[in-house]
């Protein structure tokens, strides 16, 4: 035992470990170990288990059953079974139920904790004073969603039964992030925890059943990837919720393909942490520590890449070398530790082998001389510097406690280095200058944005990315009306047009060279090819470019560079030019009429009537473009959140043939309006309804590359657009087969797909006179602000 005097020369904590007698008992009480959670049951274990391991000390702590095929189906059948009434017993029940999950997670705060820190091998300070407050804020805040829903959303009908999949880092506030929004909404769930971390949802399935959880709304199948696979392909399911690593997110984007499944998908990320010459250098390296360190750095918005404005980089390096010459690694049950063990030696070796990539392409490594625990998966605090952006360790996420380094000189540097990567999850800014800071958060492309602090979460405020860190967002509005069921109007046949009485018009009299519509000017189609366009009655009306891959790279290529000034123009001036566009419409609107008629046998007075709910979307969007605000929240601690609406930026889409102008006018107004830059294949049967219009484009003040039109073969288009890397979002209007093949292509780049699969609308519905279409162009990005005290 140490003296009292040693005690004050050195001014070391002591150990000072929490009780794990609790958690340990009530895993002894499981001796055969555990079975799923199927139907308000405790199953026996199955056939085949695995172990959980304390990652701290590479012991057994239970045996988990590997979840079958069958045993997804009986999960999902129970889940199906409960939702009939758990729909229909409306929001004030609902909240009641989630507010008691509240209550009990608190009251068992201490056990929750405990046992994700034996799990996980996170420190004990953490699960407790981070994870399981927020596991409980988030169903409080979700228990105020169902009792409030009606009334924000009216008429909000849930999806059904969801299949929620998640990772290890979080145990049970994923669990949380996943269930509570699902609930609230009015569905049921089957949820497959992370092989190396189930325990913390087994014992909260434990607390569902005591507070009266009805039989069947939570289910939970343990289990490895292939049990996460069966859900995804389960037949019954309608929708996947997924967090993990980008590259299963894309195998289940793919595998959902064509299912009309509803998907979100929370990703990974390599997020930067910049920080200014004025910053307060003390309160960056602190945040920093937060940033990094904080549950081993595996986290997905962890800071991963420090950029240091170049004047100050030697200081700040030094200040965090000497900060963590302090740091303390050991037992994760140990309050006053700094970092615990990774969650698996499989992780370990992982973050070993970066590390090891990393050195050998030019970055040097440096780790405090400190004690580093043996026998568990403990690793030290790692910077890498004299990194440069091709070296594997600033591009991949390495999901440890791995710190790259580089410096900038401007703030415009600090932007380019900050968006070169395919992530887009978080950033961290410090600067004294709240100018600079804003000026720099306009300019990131990440849908987390903390000033002068990091790793901030709270439920009113959603979380999630863009580009490769997935799409959705969890927590706030937007995510929970990603448990929402969205009410489009399908219409049960397809195109209008009937009753075709038109007179025909000679096909000399309307024909003209075929052009694309790129980068502002009439383009020729890549060698120039054609392709007839036929009129309702059977005769050739005129031909158009037949679209090729070279003419969409142009088209994309055009609508890329035109996006960071039409997203940086005001919602006013875009209002402006939308106007302006409806303006010159209307001047050539017997024209249109007369196309639409001939193209597709309308009768007059129905032509006139697209042409004149077109003028009304173009109305309508430019009344939404300086209106589309966001919102502000003020979560629990010292700060507001400014939840902005964002563009997601190139924005491709195949139009409908059953409303040639008016479906392409809905989608093409309503994109732009919210900042998006647009390429747009004309409906396939009908194009020369939205090739005609570059002549009203070009008349109207429209910046070049902020609409493309290119016309051809939808399904070959389809596939070109959806495979290429710089199309944000894809909607495609087409029939089922060129729907499912678009969205298996776009998984591949994490593609946010809008699809009708096969399916016709009514465009003509006032629904689309909303904001449906702006936010389905959109990602909120929140940017959170020290406020108050
Ligand atoms: P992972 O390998 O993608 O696993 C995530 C979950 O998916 C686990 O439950 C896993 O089961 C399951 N799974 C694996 N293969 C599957 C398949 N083919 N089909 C269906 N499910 C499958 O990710 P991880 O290594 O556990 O977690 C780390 C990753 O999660 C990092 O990339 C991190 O950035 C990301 N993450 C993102 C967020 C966010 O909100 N954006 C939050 C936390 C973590 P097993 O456990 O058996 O492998
Ligand atoms: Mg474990």
């Amino acid at each position: 035992m140490r003296s009292i005097p040693d005690i004050f020369n050195t001014m070391d904590y002591g150990p000072a470990p929490e009780d794990a007698s609790v958690a340990l008992d009530w895993l002894k009480a499981h001796p055969k170990g555990f079975g799923h959670v199927v139907g308000g049951t405790f199953t026996r274990p199955g056939a085949k288990t695995f172990a959980s391991k304390n990652p701290a000390t590479g012991k057994a702590l239970a045996k988990l059953t590997q979840g079958t095929k069958g045993d997804v189906d009986k999960a999902v059948k129970a889940a199906r079974k409960a939702f009939g009434a758990w729909s229909k017993v409306g929001g004030h029940e609902r909240a009641r139920y989630l507010y008691a999950l509240a209550r009990i997670v608190q009251k068992e705060s201490r056990m929750l904790a405990v046992l994700d820190t034996l799990d996980n091998g996170k420190p004990i300070r953490e699960t407790r004073d981070i994870d399981i407050p927020l596991v409980a804020r988030h169903f409080y805040h979700h228990a105020g969603w169902a009792q409030v829903l009606e009334a924000s959303i009216p008429g909000a009908k849930p999806l059904g039964v969801c299949g929620q999949i998640i990772p290890w880092n979080f145990p049970l506030l994923m669990l949380a992030w996943k269930v509570a929004p699902a609930l609230a909404a009015g569905n049921t769930v089957v949820l497959k925890p992370a092989e190396y971390t189930s325990l913390s949802a087994l014992y909260f399935a434990q607390l569902a059943r005591e507070v009266g959880l009805p039989d069947g709304v939570l289910n939970i199948v343990t289990g490895d990837g292939k049990t996460g696979e069966a859900l995804v392909t389960h037949p019954d399911v309608n929708k996947i919720a997924f967090t993990g690593s980008t590259s299963v997110g894309k195998a289940i984007a793919a595998k959902t393909a064509g299912t009309g499944k509803a998907l979100t998908l929370e990703l990974g990320g390599k997020s930067p942490y910049i920080v200014f010459d004025d910053a307060d250098l003390d309160s960056a390296v602190e945040g920093l520590v937060d940033a990094i360190f904080f549950n081993q750095g595996e986290v997905c918005c962890a800071g991963s890449r420090l950029l240091v404005q170049e004047s100050v980089e030697d200081t700040l390096v030094e200040k965090l070398k000497a900060r963590l010459t302090k740091f303390r690694i050991g037992d994760p049950l140990d309050k006053a530790i700094d970092m615990g063990a990774l969650a698996d030696p499989v992780q370990v070796g992982h973050v070993e082998q970066h590390i090891t990539d990393a050195v050998h392409q030019g970055a040097t490594l440096w780790q405090p001389d400190i004690d580093c625990p043996k026998g568990g998966c403990f690793i030290k605090p790692s910077l890498l510097l004299d990194v440069d952006q091709s070296n594997v360790a600033v591009r991949d996420e390495i999901f440890g406690p791995v710190l790259t380094v580089q410096s900038f000189r401007t703030l415009n540097e600090a932007a380019a280095l900050a968006n070169n990567t395919r992530y887009g999850l978080a950033a961290s800014i410090w600067s004294e200058t709240i100018g600079r800071c804003m000026a720099l958060a306009g300019q990131l492309k990440a849908g987390v944005i903390w000033i002068n602090t990091a790793n901030q979460f709270d439920a009113a405020v959603g979380f999630g990315g863009f580009k490769e860190s997935g799409y959705g967002r969890e927590g706030g509005m937007e995510g929970l009306r990603a448990y929402v069921k969205e009410d489009w109007p399908w219409r049960e046949s397809s195109p209008p047009g009937a009753a075709a009485k038109a007179k025909t018009v000679p096909a000399s009299a309307i024909d003209e060279t075929p052009k694309h519509y790129i980068g502002g000017k009439q383009a020729r189609p890549d060698g120039d090819r054609t392709r007839p366009v036929m009129g309702h009655t059977g005769n050739i009306l005129g031909r158009v470019g037949e679209g090729s891959r070279k003419d969409i790279r142009g088209a994309v290529e055009a609508a890329a560079k035109a996006q960071p000034a039409w997203a940086a123009m005001t919602g006013h001036q875009r209002a402006q030019i939308l106007y302006y566009m409806a303006e010159n419409l209307a001047q050539r609107s017997s024209g249109f009429a007369d196309r639409l008629r001939i193209m597709t046998g309308l009768s007059a007075a129905k032509a006139k009537a697209e042409v004149e709910a077109s003028l009304s979307r173009l109305f309508s969007a430019a009344g939404w473009a300086d209106k589309f605000d966001g919102a502000v929240h003020s979560p629990p601690r010292q700060h507001i959140t400014l939840a902005q609406n964002e563009p997601q930026g190139v924005i491709a889409m195949l139009c409908p043939d059953e409303a040639p102008l008016l479906g392409f006018l809905t989608m093409a107004a309503s994109a732009i309006a919210a900042g998006n830059t647009i390429v747009t294949v004309p409906s396939q049967a009908h194009p020369l309804a939205a090739s005609d219009f570059c002549q009203v484009l070009e008349t109207s003040d429209l910046p070049g590359g902020v609409i493309n039109i290119v016309t051809g073969a939808a399904a070959a288009l389809a596939k070109t657009l959806a495979e290429h890397d710089a199309v944000d979002g894809l909607w495609v209007h087409a029939d089922a087969k060129t729907c499912a093949m678009a969205e298996k292509a776009g998984a591949q780049n994490v593609k946010r797909m809008w699809c009708s699969h096969g399916k016709a609308l009514d465009w003509h519905d006032p629904l689309f006179d909303g904001d449906v279409l702006l936010r389905k162009a959109s990602e909120v990005k929140n940017i959170w602000l020290p406020y108050g005290e």
